[in-house]
């Protein structure tokens, strides 16, 4: 089944049961300040979990794009290194606003999942977690449902702090939460892993494909809970890692979407296609991520989501360099991802030249200073240097536009350490340097007038002119 069936299935499954079929939202939230991206399919809900905004409907179901690159869901390590991470991705997800609550939310689950009528997966292969004293939930699952008690785990504030645990959910560090019980799906015992709860849950044995998390608290500043107005239900499931199950691979990079963006990656790199590969992997992922955030009208900076955007399109270029591929490549794949979601996302058909240009010319500025900041790195490290000193890491971010998770990368695949707090030394002396700077330029009173600028080192500008007036034109 491919993943456009997938994506359909799930919204038609959901709306034979009542549910209104919404639209995805942007990767910008609205006016919402407490996070920078959309991580999940509720945020574009948040205002009617809290009782701030009605709407016509009370169940929706929605497909919706999602970036976890930065803030308190951040996957942006991940990707390359597990089966089951990405920048953007996309979830499915249904939801109650004060309509119905644990028992349907899980049999709805259930249902979708394993009926022969719609996914038909085998149940054997499947394991479930709830919130450790949630006894409801786990009646429900097991007497009502029918999972067996031993495959039922409990997780819950084992680690001490209140709800820092995994199976208790939250949008941000404020805002709509609550526990939750989770699906995982057995990709069998050849793959290292333990089941969830087990000291080595991380491996990508025991994948967790959906997230059923029983709304019922809005957490504020100070921490406190306040119970919602009504009991709600928000879920989740990655598209992709559904994808994996039902074409019966083990990675998200082995399903239709992902082959398709290895097999452009590995064309325009110049390197044979191997879904091993994990530069390959990491530029697949990191095409989509950038093409939807221009798509959603962000644009390489130096500050907050443009610079999350900047320093995707810089990773990406740099495992390109890793494989070999000096000159532009980047771009060029923008028309592979538009074959492959732009049915689905015609915003990425629409506005391709625009995101063209803007990946083009973010890759040119980087271009003039990626070999010469690797030369220097190189230099840095000569006689089997096992730390990479904070003055290198900071002469690469201000002089070569290498941001520090840049640098990062390369050291963490080159098994060495990072001196980040010498980095950060550096780069306090810096600003402290700056301000002093600025602080004369007052008294000489003199005023920069013309168009923002942001210092990044010698050869960066901000957003280029022509990329802006592009950009504006629509
Ligand atoms: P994991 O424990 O695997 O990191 P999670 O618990 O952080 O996942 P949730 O916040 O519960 O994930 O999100 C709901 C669902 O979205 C997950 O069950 C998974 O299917 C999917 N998902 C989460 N993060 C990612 C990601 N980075 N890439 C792809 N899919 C993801
Ligand atoms: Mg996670
Ligand atoms: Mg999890
Ligand atoms: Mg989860």
């Amino acid at each position: 089944m491919k993943s456009a069936e997938i994506r359909q299935k799930f919204l038609d499954f959901f709306a034979s049961k009542g549910h209104s079929v919404v639209a995805s939202s942007s990767l910008i939230p609205g006016s919402d300040p407490t996070i920078m991206f959309t991580v999940a399919g509720m945020v574009q809900f948040k205002d009617v979990f809290l009782g701030n905004e009605k709407r016509a409907y009370t169940r929706a179901v929605t497909s919706q794009k999602c970036l976890r690159a930065g803030g308190k869901h951040n996957d942006l390590e991940n990707v390359g290194y597990t089966a089951r991470h990405h920048t953007f991705f996309e979830m499915l997800g249904n939801f109650s606003f004060g309509d119905y609550f644990k028992r349907d939310a899980i049999s709805y689950a259930w249902e979708f999942l394993t009926s022969p009528q719609w996914l038909g997966l085998p149940k054997d292969k499947l394991m479930v977690t709830v919130y450790a004293s949630d006894d409801e939930a786990f009646d429900i699952w097991n007497k009502e449902v029918g999972v067996p008690a031993d495959k039922i785990v409990r997780i819950g504030d084992n680690k001490g702090a209140p709800y820092a645990s995994d199976n208790f959910w939250a949008m941000g560090d404020t805002g709509p939460c609550g526990p939750c019980t989770e699906i995982f799906y057995d990709h069998g015992p050849e793959i290292p892993g333990g089941p969830p709860g087990s000291p080595d849950e991380d491996g990508d044995r025991y994948i967790e494909i959906w997230n059923n998390v029983f709304m019922q608290f809005n957490r504020d500043e100070s921490g406190t809970m306040h119970p919602l107005p009504k009991p709600s239900v928000d879920t989740g499931m990655g598209l992709e890692r559904l994808s994996a199950v039902l074409q019966h691979v083990h990675t998200n990079y082995e399903t239709d979407t992902f082959v398709a963006l290895l097999k452009a990656a590995a064309r325009e790199t110049g390197v044979p296609y191997n879904q091993e590969t994990p530069s390959l992997k990491v530029i697949a992922d990191h095409i989509r991520a950038c093409a939807f955030l221009v798509a959603d009208d962000v644009l390489p900076s130096n500050e907050g989501r443009g610079y999350v955007l900047r320093r995707i399109i810089r990773r990406a270029v740099r495992h390109g360099y890793k494989l070999g591929q000096k000159g532009m490549f980047f771009h060029k794949l923008v028309p592979d991802l538009a074959a492959v979601m732009g049915d689905a996302y015609p915003e990425l058909v629409a506005k391709q030249d625009r995101i063209i240009a803007a990946l083009k010319h973010e890759e040119e500025q980087f271009a003039r200073t990626l070999e010469t900041g690797m030369n220097l790195l190189d230099k840095a490290l000569e006689g089997g240097k096992q730390q990479l000193d904070g003055k290198t890491a900071f002469t690469l971010h201000s002089t070569y536009g290498f941001p520090i998770d840049l640098t990062a990368d390369i050291c963490r695949e080159r098994n060495i350490a990072l001196d980040e707090a010498g980095y950060q030394r550096e780069l306090a002396d810096e600003q402290e340097r700056g301000r002093k700077d600025r602080g004369n330029t007052q008294l000489a009173n003199v005023e920069y007038e013309g168009a923002d600028t942001c210092f990044e080192g010698y050869v960066e500008v901000s957003v280029d002119a022509k990329v802006l007036a592009l950009y504006k034109e629509g």
